[in-house]
């Protein structure tokens, strides 16, 4: 299963990620989404921009993951993670620390990484 479907926006919004010129959008009442979409699903607002994403972010909630599913067995543990930037929040998963060493509040960095078990890109985190 190694055929790519591009998916739209993701797809471009991983390409930003990877040309270190990630954004996030964000509606006129502060609303943060990613990843990006046309409507903001808390205000109902159309009218959305795209914002530079802060290079750095938080750790808001995380689990390691021991026993995946097939598609992700060579990639375990690792742990996922969903964390604040700014206004927006993001999922990925953390590379370059031990699952133990994460922990809410820790700032991460966000990059185009590859699965191991299937090379797909993948959002990941990297403690700075
Ligand atoms: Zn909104």
């Amino acid at each position: 299963m190694s055929e790519r479907v591009r998916n739209g926006a993701y797809d471009d919004w991983l390409d930003a990620i990877g040309d270190d010129e990630g954004y996030y959008v964000e509606c006129e009442n502060g609303h943060g989404w990613l990843p990006p979409r046309r409507v903001c699903p808390d205000c109902g607002s159309r009218e959305l921009s795209e914002e530079p994403l802060p290079e750095a972010g938080e750790v808001a909630t995380h689990s390691t993951v021991h026993v995946p599913t097939p598609q992700f067995e060579d990639d375990a543990p690792y742990v996922i993670a969903v964390a604040h930037f700014g206004p927006a929040s993001i999922t990925g998963m953390v590379r370059g620390a031990d699952p133990e060493d994460v922990e809410i509040g820790t700032v991460v960095g966000v990059e185009v990484g590859e699965r191991a078990t299937t090379g797909d890109r993948a959002v990941v985190f990297r403690p700075r």
